[in-house]
Order: structure tokens, then sequence, then C-alpha cells
């Protein structure tokens, strides 16, 4: 665990999880201290709360809390950041706030949703999820794009990032030049520490997800504050990784466009050319689907490709 200023009051609090890289973030107003996510089930007690102790803090002094999306990884620790800091006020947003309060719900709703089409985690993924997403926790309230942190003596603006979830949220702080992003946008993928490719990025929505690149690049930060990469540093940098994020979406959908035939192919068939082509993905591969999903929704929205079903699974071929 470390724990580093990297502009004036905004810390990250980084340590490892499982072969990643992983990082909460703190913004210390003169007022009030935030939070922006509390890891997995385990993270509160042991990395934010020693984190915090070096700088003479404890957890008990949070006052806000935000939640950037529903990923175990993300909100597993809400159970214990409320019997560890009882005043702090727990948002995030309204579209993502049933998923992160209730295990029921994000285990059907999106882990669950590679089922629907003949495709899951392996028990022990199942299981590993479970343990981190920790007790279901109530959120105080939600929050949206626009509105305004003020901490005292430093003052952020609340991002909607949608695409990786539908209300994935960052903070923005204009003065210096810091987005706080976390995993709204994620280059070509997931790395280990070590630097080799290991997971894919996964979104929801191809629009969302490409709206939400644009939106990065019109704000021009000097950095990015992420949850699973080394610091993204300097506007060269951050751009280099955006381009990065926008050309993963850019191959992946030119991988499916020449996949897409006339003859129906599952969603596995699809994921498993595309797994091929821009992995190959070994941890969480699966995820890939869900991305490989969004497009080929968009590919019969645009009347690229026509979804029929067969054997009670869903197909794609090209129109006409
Ligand atoms: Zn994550």
């Amino acid at each position: 665990m470390s724990i580093e200023e990297v502009q004036p009051r905004i810390y990250r609090i980084s340590s490892t999880l499982g072969v990643r890289r992983f990082a909460q973030w703190l913004v210390a107003g003169d007022d009030r201290l935030l939070l922006v996510d509390t890891g997995v089930h385990g993270t509160a007690g042991n990395v934010i709360a020693p984190a915090l102790a070096e700088l003479g803090r404890q957890l008990a002094d949070v006052d806000e809390v935000l939640i950037s999306h529903a990923d175990v990884d993300h909100y597993g620790g809400n159970a214990e950041l409320r019997r560890l800091a009882p005043k702090a006020r727990l948002r995030a947003s309204a579209h993502d706030r049933d998923w992160l309060e209730r295990w029921e719900v994000i285990s059907r709703e999106r882990y669950g949703w590679y089922r629907g089409q003949g495709l899951d985690y392996d028990e022990s993924t199942w299981n590993w999820l479970r343990d981190a997403a920790g007790p279901d926790t109530t959120l105080d309230e939600a929050i949206e794009a626009g509105e305004t942190l003020d901490l005292g003596a430093i003052e952020l603006e609340v991002l909607g990032l949608p695409g990786h979830s539908p209300g994935h949220l960052g903070v923005w702080h204009p003065p210096s030049g810091t987005a706080i992003v976390i995993d709204a946008v994620l280059e070509r993928g997931l790395y280990t520490t070590a630097g080799d490719l290991v997971g894919p990025p996964p979104y929801s929505s191809v629009e969302s997800y490409r709206g939400t690149i644009g939106r990065l690049r019109d704000l021009a930060p000097e950095r990015l504050g992420t949850s699973h990469y080394p610091p993204i540093e300097g506007r060269g940098e951050v751009t280099t990784f955006l381009d990065a994020s926008e050309r993963f979406v850019d191959d992946l959908d030119q991988c499916l466009r020449s996949e897409l035939g006339p003859r129906p192919q599952r969603l596995e068939h699809f994921w498993r050319v595309a797994d091929h082509a821009l992995g190959p993905f070994a941890e969480m591969a699966v995820e890939l689907a869900r991305s490989v999903g969004a497009h080929l929704d968009l590919a019969v929205e645009t009347g690229l490709a026509v979804r029929t079903e067969h054997q009670g699974l869903t197909t794609w071929r090209t129109a006409g």
C-alpha cells in the first residue's frame, strides 16, 4: 500500500488486486474529505485506513464517498466503510444504484448477463466476485453529473462518463487539469503489474463509451486518475491513452464487421474470434463478450446486421 499526493490535496491510494494494479482516490479539502471508491470487501480496513493514517487522518474523518461505478472492485468496501466511517455520505449514480446496492440484482443483470447468451464465468470467478462484493449496503443518495463538490479550498465537478457501466462517474478538478476517471476508459484492456495484457475492456454501449472518450478529449486533462493503470501524466500521455482506448473500439468494430456473414452465429462465436484477434485475454476473458454484444447491438441498430433467435439463444447475421 502507498499513498501519494499527485497534486495538492489530491491523493492516489495504491495497492494491488491479484496480478493487477489497484487504486482509490482521496481529495482533502479544508472542510471535508472525499473518497472515490471503496475497493473490494477488505480494502477499506486493510488499505485505505493505513493510507489515511500516513496523513494523520482516519476513516472516521471521511465525509463524502463517491462510488465511480457498479463493479465489485469499486464498491465492495461499502459495508466496511459504513462501519468505520459512520458520518460518510455514500453516493453513486442513480443508473448504477440498484446494481451496487444488491448482489442479487448485479449478479443477475450484470455478471449473469452472459448466461442468457450461453456463456458464464467459472465457479472460482463467481466465488471471487461474491466475496469481493461484500454485504449488501444501501447508499444515502444518488449523485449526478454536473454536481459541484465543494470540499473547502478545493472544488470538483462530477463527470458523467458512461459506457463501461451505464452510470460511471468521475471527478474533474479544472485548476490542476486532473480528471479522476477510474475505469471509464480502459485503453486496450487491463494489464498485470509486470505489463502483460490480461483482461479486456468491457463496455455495454459503444456510443456511450465513444462519447466518454470524446468528452475527455474535450476536457484536455493534464492527467488521468485511474484505478488499474500506472500514473498517466501530461497531455501527451493522456492523448496516447485516449487514442489507444478509441483504437480498441475501432479494431473490435472492424473485426466484428468482417466476421458478420449470411450464416447466423451466436455471441460465443463472435467473442472467440474477437478474443483471438485482440487478446487473447487470460483473466475475466468472458467480459469481452459484453463489448462484443454492444457492437453487435449497434450493428443491428444501424441496419448492418439482424438478430434472430436460435434454440433459445440470440444469433446475428448480415442484413439483407
Ligand atoms: Zn475496476
